[in-house]
């Protein structure tokens, strides 16, 4: 009985060091300010990441940061100034960064509604694939390739428009208005098909 207490007493103490070293990495990371429409820089075009080091793993954990503070599903690193091909996304099953992404294989059609964070309080009917091949690099410069569906594929399709300069109000066929959005995403339970990337 009394190890059994020091076990669990010793499990508790390992927990909350953990813990305390989690939250001190937590805060080592930094949020970054999220470009606007008006900004010149998301109309540019990005250039590869070449070099795979200390600082890209920064950015790409300031990035997802950054999103998750706002309540984003996907953020391109133009989104906070920097000219390079890197996105974050996390659909809901999970975070991705995907460095260099090229999308190498796509098929079927969907049409629904899409934000960015860039483009506060807009919000618009896009056609994307209904799934895509996706090849990249991750944070260590090692390739991956992933097959998306659904809402995974249009969080990626309009992270890689960003990297082209593109932005998804370039591309909707039908502006909605945000309180209809607001309404439908608490009317239901849709959440996660309205919010911004
Ligand atoms: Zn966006």
């Amino acid at each position: 009985m009394c190890r059994r207490i020091w076990i669990l007493t010793e499990i508790l103490e390992y927990s909350r060091i953990r813990s305390a070293l989690y939250r001190k990495a937590v805060v080592s990371l930094a949020l970054r300010k999220i470009v606007l429409r008006s900004d010149d820089v998301l109309r540019k075009k990005c250039k590869n990441v070449e070099i795979f080091d200390e600082k890209l793993g920064i950015l790409l954990d300031d990035m997802a940061e950054t999103m998750y503070k706002a309540n984003g599903v996907g953020l391109a690193a133009p989104q906070v100034g920097i000219l390079r091909r890197a996105v974050v996304v996390d659909p809901g099953d999970g975070l991705l960064e995907l460095v260099n992404p090229e999308i190498i294989k796509s098929k079927g059609s969907q049409r629904d509604v899409e934000g960015c964070l860039s483009c506060p309080d807009e919000w618009g009917y896009v056609v994307r694939p209904m799934e895509i091949i996706v090849k990249a690099q991750d944070r260590n410069g090692g390739h991956i390739q992933l097959k998306l569906k659904e809402f995974s594929a249009r969080a990626v399709c309009h992270e890689l428009d960003h990297l082209e300069g593109k932005l998804f109000t370039d591309i909707a066929d039908e502006m909605v208005d945000p309180e209809e959005v607001e309404k439908e995403r608490n009317g239901n339970g849709k959440r996660k098909k309205g919010r911004k990337k």
